[in-house]
């Protein structure tokens, strides 16, 4: 199996040959096709597995289909800056060139520079939960017409207590979208968290 197996855009195919990427791994093989038609994922994946290419290549290549109003169509919820700083990375190189706009949101600096880039508009928004809700309650952002929401560590996030944010977020959020989400280990809130926001999710492993 290949890339251009997936039908990706040009764009992205001619990033990831420049990256030396030669073949999508087992994660990629499993999940790329369904979340290119749709549909809801629940994934087991470890960290070094390719699980953040496999969400963002397809997020890019529904982001390459312009939509009918400008919005905030993707949201990938990350528990810590560093993994927001890698995912944001990766969004970057595999959509290089394709003029997407993607912010960065974390806590711990300022809130000015965030506010300003995601008042600017941007199509994706690579997010810690705590500061995209202090966003959200200032009217910064309207997450209204998002289409695919991603909860990447989403065992993580919920160990560190994020519960309560997440459910904060989710509530502003429209019913009708895709949602995936990644977890390294499946204990009973991540569970939980599934059944209440995923729809007939395919499960993987890899
Ligand atoms: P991740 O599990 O998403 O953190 O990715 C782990 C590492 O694998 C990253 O350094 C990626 O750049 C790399 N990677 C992801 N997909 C591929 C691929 N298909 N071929 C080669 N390297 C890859």
């Amino acid at each position: 199996m290949t890339f251009a197996d997936f039908a990706l855009d040009p764009r992205l195919l001619s990033n990831l040959q420049a990256l030396g990427y030669q073949q999508p791994t087992a994660i990629q093989q499993a999940a790329m096709a369904p979340i290119l038609a749709g549909r809801d994922l629940l994934a087991a994946a470890q960290t070094g597995t390719g699980k953040t290419a496999a969400f963002v290549l397809p997020i890019l290549q529904r982001l390459l289909n312009p939509a009918a109003t400008p919005a905030v169509r993707a949201l990938i919820l990350v528990p810590t800056r560093e993994l927001a700083q890698q995912v944001h990375q990766s969004v970057e190189r595999y959509g290089a060139g394709c003029g997407m706009r993607a912010a960065l949101v974390y806590g711990g600096v300022s809130i000015a520079a965030q506010s300003e880039v995601l008042q600017a508009g941007v199509d994706l928004i690579i997010a810690t939960p705590g500061r995209l809700l202090d966003h959200l309650r200032q009217g910064v952002v309207s997450l209204a017409g998002l289409e695919v929401l991603v909860f990447d560590e989403a065992d993580r996030m919920l160990d560190m207590g994020f519960a309560d944010e997440i459910n904060a977020l989710l509530a502003q959020l429209p019913d009708e979208r895709q949602t995936l989400l990644f977890s390294a280990t499946f204990g009973e809130a991540v569970y939980a968290l599934a059944r209440a926001r995923l729809r007939e999710p395919l499960r993987i492993e890899a």
